[in-house]
């Protein structure tokens, strides 16, 4: 570069004050990769929660952003009887708000058709009705068969479907066929390998997309980014450098309407069997040798066959479970979980958990995995948390009286999609004192452009073909295996409840969660 003046200033603005994310390289819209062939996207639960606050604005928006097919066919599909009238009406209030210049080409392609999930004569017209528009408006046979439909019927739809000739993708490769599955994959091993022979009767893997939506979020995308595209971080990736990780998914709200479904699972079940162990894979995975799906998952695996099972009772030392009692968020008084709608007034089911994980492989040997999450604590928040070792003899011990803090790596993506490295500078004076200060960089740093959101990215994906953001069989069976001995020591100890450590509503969770934090440097 030429330090003239106006590039000297430049450089000092885009560089020095960090005002851009590199040297003048525009930052390019980067939506979806290719062609997106059309399709036929049915939609299995078309009238629940999911469709109606995920879904339905997720398509919507696609649709917006033009990365949407031409011949793009949306069929709902559900136990209510309805027109595509009257579904066309109902997507069109789940979107209100949105901008709706584009509101009656997106409608065009609603329609509707009534499905009873445990009759076949329902599928066969389903069937009949998807023969009619494929008829009228070229989606190419391709379809997905996306379910957002209770749990328990998930197995019954897709023998249903396979039974109706719907799983078949055409020989000549076009018309495929792919089949979505919502979370929870099963309650435990069993059930979740139930619920893969199932699927596998009549779909092959690679039409199985088992959805993530955490996954699909930008910055959990850019961990690997983050970790393999560039040199100089990971040479200090390991227990060397790492002193502990910490990775938190907290939540501020409560059960909200999904009592019923929460009463079942709990936070063991609806964070750490898929999103909290998908984020500690990718933080401590190894790179893969090519970002391809199979590439990935074959290392997000290895790192689930890695962890140190946990002792077959008395867990306590790994594991504080906690639920939530009344307390005040954003100022607001708010009930316990006890005392919300539909849960039973003495559920001994866990809203909190915090967990001590290790990776026994050679990276990561000794490197404790701080897991945690939970419902109506402080603050809605998502990040990974790399404490690295402090300095091992710190000079300024005579002046400071201590060593000097340690680096610590945030990976947020939470609210703040961020990049934030803590390291010591000197404050200015003749004394020396020390401070931390934070290099950070924002995730949306100098862009402008459109950014999908989680499921939008997950719905694009599965048009595509890609499974990289999905879970594979293999890798939900290890995870039901690592969490399964936990879940029978806390569920079937003698007392459960004594095992639940109340906390306030509006706090950061039971005290004994501090333990973790005490380990911490
Ligand atoms: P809802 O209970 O709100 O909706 C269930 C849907 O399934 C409704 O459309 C209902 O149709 C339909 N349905 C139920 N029984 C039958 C039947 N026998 N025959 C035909 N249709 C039937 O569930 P959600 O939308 O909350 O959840 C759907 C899935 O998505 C679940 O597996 C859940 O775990 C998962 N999920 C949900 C999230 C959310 O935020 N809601 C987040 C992540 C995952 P009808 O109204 O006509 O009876």
């Amino acid at each position: 570069m030429n330090f003239s003046r106006e590039n000297l200033d430049k450089y000092i603005d885009t560089v020095i004050k960090g005002q851009t994310s590199d040297l003048n390289v525009p930052v390019e819209a980067c939506l979806v990769e290719g062609p997106v062939e059309p399709c036929t996207i049915v939609i299995f639960g078309a009238t629940g929660d999911l469709t109606t606050r995920k879904l339905a604005p997720a398509l919507y928006n696609l649709y917006l952003t033009g990365v949407m097919p031409d011949s793009l066919v949306i069929v709902g599909a559900a136990r209510s009887e309805m027109t595509h009238i009257q579904f066309r009406e109902r997507i069109k209030s789940a979107v209100n708000g949105m901008d709706m210049s584009k509101w009656d080409g997106f409608a065009k392609s609603l329609y509707y058709q009534a499905v009873q999930f445990n009759s076949a004569d329902s599928f066969n017209k389903l069937s009949k009705a998807l023969k009619t528009l494929e008829k009228d408006l070229n989606p190419k046979g391709n379809k997905i068969f996306y379910l957002a439909i209770p749990p328990s019927f998930y197995a019954r739809t897709s023998e249903m479907l396979g039974n109706a000739g719907l799983s078949l993708e055409s020989q000549n490769g076009n018309g495929w066929v792919r089949i979505v599955v919502e979370k929870p994959f099963g309650r435990d091993l069993k059930t979740a390998s139930d619920l893969n022979k199932t699927l596998h009767k009549h779909f092959k893997e690679e039409q199985i997309f088992r959805i993530d939506h955490y996954l699909a979020k930008e910055t959990v995308q850019n961990v690997l980014i983050f970790r393999f595209a560039n040199a100089i971080f990971e040479p200090l990736w390991n227990r060397m450098f790492i002193d502990n990780v910490q990775i938190i998914a907290a939540e501020s709200l409560g059960v909200e309407n999904r009592a019923e479904y929460y009463e079942e699972s709990g936070v063991l079940r609806d964070m750490f069997q898929n999103h909290m162990m998908q984020l500690l894979a990718l933080t401590a995975m190894e790179p893969p040798s090519l970002l391809q799906p199979d590439f990935v998952q074959d290392e997000k695996s290895k790192v689930f066959r890695s962890l140190r099972p946990f002792p077959a009772h008395d867990s306590e030392e790994v594991l504080v479970l906690g639920q939530y009692a009344s307390g005040t968020i954003n100022g607001e008084p708010v009930a316990g979980y006890r005392q919300e709608p539909g849960v039973n007034p003495e559920s001994v089911i866990p809203t909190f958990a915090g967990m001590k994980v290790f990776v026994d492989n050679w990276r990561w040997h000794g490197v404790p995995f701080y897991l945690v999450s939970g419902k109506r604590l402080a603050k809605k928040m998502t990040e990974i948390v790399i404490h690295f070792k402090k300095a091992p003899h710190s000079m300024f011990q005579g002046i400071l009286g201590e060593v000097a803090t340690a680096n610590v790596l945030t990976l947020g993506i939470y609210p703040d999609e961020k990049v934030s490295l803590s390291f010591e500078t000197k404050n200015p004076g003749a004394k020396v004192c020390l401070r931390s200060v934070r290099m950070d960089f924002n995730y949306r740093q100098d862009y402008a452009g459109p950014v999908l959101d989680a499921y939008e990215k997950a719905i694009m994906d599965c048009i595509q073909g890609d499974h990289m953001l999905f879970w594979r069989q293999d890798g939900v069976e290890l995870c039901w295996s690592f969490l399964e001995p936990l879940l029978e020591d806390c569920e079937n100890c003698a007392d459960r409840g004594k095992r639940l450590l109340f906390y306030p509503a509006g706090s950061w969770g039971p005290e004994a969660a501090n333990i973790f934090k005490s380990e911490r440097s």
